[in-house]
């Protein structure tokens, strides 16, 4: 398993913003504003991972559960901003981050309200984990839709 940078390690490692990035060709279609996705655009560093952890997910729930669940719903790779409510850059803007059904997995939501955060998510956080990727969901309960290649 790799290790992956902490935050503050990240543009040494990833690269400055809209660097060092590739197309990562989906196991699974997801769909982002109802429209089909099968690429995303992700750091060459952890296209890889990224891929076997979905490739994990794809063997351990149907497409309907993956539908149902919200594993199918892309909500966004690279974005070059900075984070939400601060000045530093975003994970997202070293596309090393994912999000996910982000309507339903709101930021400010804990696991009261959000739906990755059921149990019935388990095996999904676990083909991140076992990948090394840190959900801020499972470690500070929020932002329970974004899961990234980095440490906090
Ligand atoms: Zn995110």
């Amino acid at each position: 398993m790799t290790t992956w940078p902490t935050q503050a390690e990240c543009r040494r490692f990833y690269g400055a913003p809209g660097t060092n990035q590739t197309i990562l060709t989906l196991p699974y279609d997801m769909t982002y504003d109802g429209k089909v996705v099968k690429r995303m655009t992700i750091n060459k560093k952890c296209a890889d991972s990224a891929f076997r952890a979905l490739t994990k997910i794809a063997s351990e729930y149907s497409a309907s559960d993956r539908a149902k669940l919200g594993l199918s719903i892309f909500g966004g790779c690279y974005n070059n901003r900075p984070m939400r409510g601060g000045t530093q850059l975003s994970m997202h803007a070293y596309a090393c981050a994912i999000d996910f059904d982000p309507n339903r997995n709101q930021l400010k939501w804990g696991r009261d309200k959000a739906r990755l955060a059921q149990k019935d998510c388990e095996a999904f956080w676990a083909a991140w984990e076992e990948e090394g990727w840190v959900s801020l969901g499972r470690t500070r309960n929020f932002d329970w839709m974004h899961v990234q290649a980095a440490r906090l």
